[in-house]
């Protein structure tokens, strides 16, 4: 009877279906939509006001910040210690170590340094 300005029991969000609740489907050719839920089909009057502005606040999820890993060794070229005598300062100690040099054929190279006097020492094997 209340034919004039129908307005809806409760006032839903544009875009969703009166009846049950449910996001309706963007209006179509036909300028109707049918929900998807209970199948009915209404009007483009269902979206209400939506077409002057249809904002929904999005929320990024994307500020989920990355651990930083920190998996820099400390490259002080204090590496493991072997016995080797420095031709330097004579110390019997000297930690070493080794880099792969370009392909894997040329072999490695194996650095040297006395603990004592940082004396540097390269040797390919
Ligand atoms: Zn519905
Ligand atoms: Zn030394």
């Amino acid at each position: 009877m209340a034919q004039g300005d129908s307005t809806v029991a409760f006032k839903t969000a544009p875009g969703f279906c009166p009846d049950c609740g449910s996001i309706l489907p963007l209006l179509g050719d036909s300028g109707g939509v049918s929900c998807y839920a209970c199948k009915r089909n209404w009007g483009p009057e269902v979206f209400g006001d939506m077409a002057m502005s249809y904002s929904i606040p999005f929320k990024s999820n994307n500020t989920y910040a990355q651990p930083k890993q920190t998996d820099d060794k400390e490259e002080d070229g204090d590496g493991p210690i072997v016995e080797r005598r420095c031709p330097q300062c004579q110390n019997d100690k000297m930690s070493y170590a080794t880099l792969q040099l370009r392909s894997a054929d040329e072999g490695q190279t194996v650095f040297y340094t006395c603990t004592k006097c940082k004396f540097k020492e390269t040797e390919n094997s």
